[in-house]
């Protein structure tokens, strides 16, 4: 049964913030850039009582906690920690697949005895670099991936599938990666608010309304059925969205509002797929038929739907269409699984 682990460092970036400026402990921290559109890439949990949470606009954290103290990310000093916490986990484990700076897949088969394994790896980096972690445990990425934030911080679940069905049963569909909030709003308008109910639902209405793979895949997640491959490998690839619009949109918050929708879709994708890129792109095709591309390529990769749609917006408005638009895409591109994950574009060099 235990075949996967998920392991992912506790509040990565507040934390090495912490280690290093011990006075800060205790307090409400967060770790963002100051830009007006920035957004929360991590919180203390100190913070997260007070309702903050990663990819918030920092204004609206400042407003839940106007104490909270400020911190500007350093990603140099979280991919040298990533690179200390990720050497401890190879020596332990062979198949290893790194998903983020402080997130990796874990493959057990082989190991004599994988709970003690991990609660020893765990230890290790705790001794090692001060930083704590949470594992999962299951037969497939899904469980684990579920378990391993089921009860963070400092969290070891180890779920059967079974068990992972009957404890989530009353959570939101929200809580399996690769059902974002605009499937969990479709669910709802269905009358579906629980992973039980989604498990559950006759799989011929989730395809009416979600067509034949996106409705049988909402309801395996859902019954945290998954796989159990680790690919320690990159792989490179990229995903688009496009809409050619029922009529010509001259209205620039009409066309941002079409270009959020699209990084949402291509997004749960992603997510579900457990892929990121780093290119973000934008396709305008004007009511001429003149059609322009731009793209920004950030300085790691991103699957959240909320930077990307940054990102295209920003693109949107430098390119400013001087003519109604008769088709707009949005495009994620060059994929590196195992590259550390961006969640606030403003602070990094683009
Ligand atoms: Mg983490």
């Amino acid at each position: 049964m235990a075949r996967i682990a998920h392991l992912d460092v506790d509040a990565f970036y507040a934390s090495v913030e912490l280690l290093r400026r011990p006075e800060l402990r205790g307090k409400p921290v967060i770790v963002s850039g100051s830009g007006p559109r920035a957004v929360v890439t991590t919180a203390s949990y100190e913070a997260r009582v007070f309702g903050i949470g990663s990819a918030m606009p920092t204004s609206r954290a400042r407003r839940l906690c106007p104490h909270a103290v400020l911190v500007a990310p350093d990603f140099p000093a979280y991919r040298a920690a990533s690179a200390q916490v990720m050497e401890l986990v190879r020596a332990q484990v062979e198949g290893v697949e790194v998903v983020g700076l402080d997130e990796a897949y874990l493959d057990l088969d082989g190991l004599v005895a994988p709970r003690a394994a991990m609660r020893r790896l765990v230890e290790q980096i705790r001794a090692h670099t001060g930083l704590t972690a949470s594992v999962g445990i299951g037969p497939n990425r899904l469980v684990a991936k579920v378990a391993s934030d089921a009860e963070k911080p400092r969290g070891f679940v180890v779920l059967s599938r079974e068990e992972a069905c009957a404890r989530f049963a009353a959570a939101s569909p929200g809580l399996v990666p690769g059902i974002g909030p605009k499937t969990v709003a479709r669910l709802e308008a269905m009358g579906i608010t629980t992973l039980g109910a989604l498990a559950a639902a006759p799989e011929g209405e989730l395809v009416v309304r979600f067509g034949a793979n996106h409705g049988r895949d909402l309801r395996l997640r859902a019954a945290f059925q998954g796989t159990a491959t680790i690919t320690p490998v990159r792989i490179a690839v990229s995903e688009s969205r496009e809409r050619t619009l029922d009529a010509d949109v001259g209205d620039p918050a009409r066309q941002e509002a079409i270009l959020r929708d699209l990084a949402e879709q291509l997004c749960e994708r992603l997510a579900r797929q457990e892929r990121r890129g780093r290119t973000i792109a934008i396709k305008v095709r004007l009511d001429d038929f003149t059609t322009v591309t731009r793209a920004r390529t950030l300085a790691a990769t991103t699957c959240e739907a909320g930077v990307v749609a940054e990102v295209a917006v920003a693109l949107l408005r430098d390119y400013a269409p001087p003519r109604p638009v008769r088709l707009l895409g949005v495009r994620v591109a060059a994929f590196a699984i195992g590259d550390p994950p961006v969640t606030d574009q403003l602070a990094l060099p683009l």
